[in-house]
């Protein structure tokens, strides 16, 4: 039988505020067990919670961003249940009516084909202290340093059909929070949390099966493995006769399976009820319009610009806008180095080669924009090949310095002096003479190849500085010219 696989995403994003959702503690990630959780982060009885301001405003963003209905009025909801995690004993949330209603956001598939992915809501919430199993000696901590931290939960329609759709719709609400600067994106500190809901059902068929939630995904290859896993596992269920249950399944990295945590609680197990202790939110179209003149360049728009403003290709201008980071980074390389191709090919090409061997976000590059725009325009004004270059962006790279530095004090500077090339190629061919008869009575298509010797020697003589363009036409004539001399004579 064939079966089609059906997926939706609960993203929880953290809100990058500097205070909590609904006190003033402080948000700061590694900081020491239960030094940021204030009265209110405790639930102490008689406290009240004040919501922040910010927060409001960063999900407002976000609805402006994907093009969703905003609930003008907002409620917000308590959350029942019991963990030794959550003091007060209810998680405050949003139910019925959520800050940000339906949207939508394109992904880009493998082949270039776009898809439309429905976002059913976002609300807002607080979320839970953690518990540390670790050192304890056989006992478990808690730490309520995180309880009360602001989060954005946006919830997908279940419209992908295969793990590498979940993942680009992943990547994209990952990229959309990062661009609109209201969320750091930090999958391993968990600032940026994806639980993935995952059914199969028969080809064809219009009912969706029943789903199971995956958690515990903490990067964008885990949950490519772990949709990949759990399809194979509710096939086999199906199958050979069984059902799928609904239930919340962990994801185990270390042996690329998902196990059963929890069968799933219904809606109406958490007794949802409007908080009495907070008012609802009343967004004006004042404050909408403030928030919508602030908004930054998004992806989509970028990668366009990208495009049309710098002449690269699609591919190109998708992989510089991947993040904020990598788009400014480019652009202001560019505007140093003047060529935005050349730019574009050193970003994506030496640049990302070197970042990735070390592990290196673009934020952490050892050689600023400007140092590499500072050496293109060295290219660009012939002042070192593009061979050179790499030896200058090495040491750029190891800190030596701007390009400018490296090539003054290693001595790069191109020659471009056409009496001194000649001296170079004159040596080379004088020291070559076996090699120069075979060009000279060789086949003119088989020369081209030939000519590549006496290039390499003459870049070897003049370790590499010489101008590969005048090393080449100074070759051709000499060689050509004293080629047609010679079979003269013998006429
Ligand atoms: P809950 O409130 O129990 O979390 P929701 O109705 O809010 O359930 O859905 C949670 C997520 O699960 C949504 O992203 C939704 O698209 C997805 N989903 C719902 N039904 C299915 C299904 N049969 N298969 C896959 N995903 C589903
Ligand atoms: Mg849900």
């Amino acid at each position: 039988m064939q079966w089609e696989t059906v997926i939706g995403l609960e993203i929880h994003a953290q809100l990058a505020t500097k205070s909590k959702i609904f006190s003033g503690a402080s948000t700061a990630f590694g900081a020491e067990p239960n030094t940021q959780a204030c009265n209110v982060d405790l639930g102490l009885p008689g406290v009240l919670p004040v919501l922040n301001r910010n927060v409001v405003k960063m999900a407002v963003k976000f609805g402006a961003a994907i093009d969703a209905e905003l609930g003008r009025r907002s409620v917000f909801a308590r959350k029942n249940y019991f963990y030794p995690d959550l003091p007060k004993g209810y998680q405050i949330s949003q139910f019925e009516l959520p800050i940000v209603g339906k949207g939508h956001v394109e992904i880009v598939l493998e082949d270039d084909e776009t898809k439309t992915v429905g976002v059913t809501r976002a609300h807002l919430e607080e979320d839970a202290g953690k518990s540390l199993h670790e050192d304890f000696h056989g006992m478990t901590g808690i730490d309520l340093n995180r309880a009360g931290t602001p989060l954005l939960e946006i919830v997908s329609e279940p419209d992908m059909r295969s793990a590498k759709e979940a993942v680009a719709y992943a990547r994209k609400i990952h990229q959309v929070v990062q661009y609109l600067g209201i969320c750091d994106g930090n999958m391993q500190e968990g600032s940026f949390r994806v639980d993935a809901n995952v059914s199969v059902r028969p080809m064809g068929q219009e009912a969706f099966g029943t789903r199971a939630e995956l958690k515990n995904i903490n990067s964008f290859r885990f949950l490519e493995r772990a949709i990949n896993f759990e399809v194979e596992r509710q096939i086999d269920v199906v199958e050979s006769g069984g059902e799928v249950v609904q239930e919340t399944r962990l994801y185990d990295a270390n042996k690329d399976e998902t196990r059963s945590m929890r069968s799933k609680e219904e809606a109406n197990d958490y007794r949802y009820f409007p908080d009495p202790d907070l008012l609802p939110v009343e967004l004006d179209d004042q404050f909408i319009e403030s928030v919508a003149s602030d908004m930054p360049e998004l992806p989509d728009a970028k990668r366009h610009r990208f495009s049309s403003e710098y002449g690269l290709s699609a591919y190109d201008s998708e992989v510089l806008t991947s993040s904020r980071a990598l788009a400014d980074y480019f652009e202001a390389a560019a505007k140093v180095g003047g060529d935005a191709k050349v730019a574009a090919n050193w970003v994506m090409g030496e640049l990302s080669g070197a970042l990735n061997k070390e592990g290196l976000d673009i934020t952490q590059s050892p050689v600023s924009a400007e140092q590499l725009g500072g050496m293109l325009q060295r290219i660009a004004d012939n002042a070192i090949s593009g061979k050179i270059a790499k030896q200058v962006f090495e040491a750029m790279w190891a800190g030596e310095g701007s390009a400018d530095e490296v090539i003054e004090a290693k001595g790069l500077k191109q020659i471009t002096d056409s009496g001194a090339i000649e001296k170079i190629v004159d040596d080379v061919i004088a020291a070559n003479p076996d090699q120069v008869e075979n060009y000279r009575s060789a086949e003119e298509k088989k020369r081209g190849k030939m000519l590549g010797f006496f290039v390499g020697q003459v870049m070897k003589a003049s370790q590499g500085k010489a101008n590969p363009q005048q090393v080449n036409k100074l070759l051709r004539r000499i060689l050509h010219l004293r080629g047609r001399g010679r079979r003269h004579q013998r006429w």
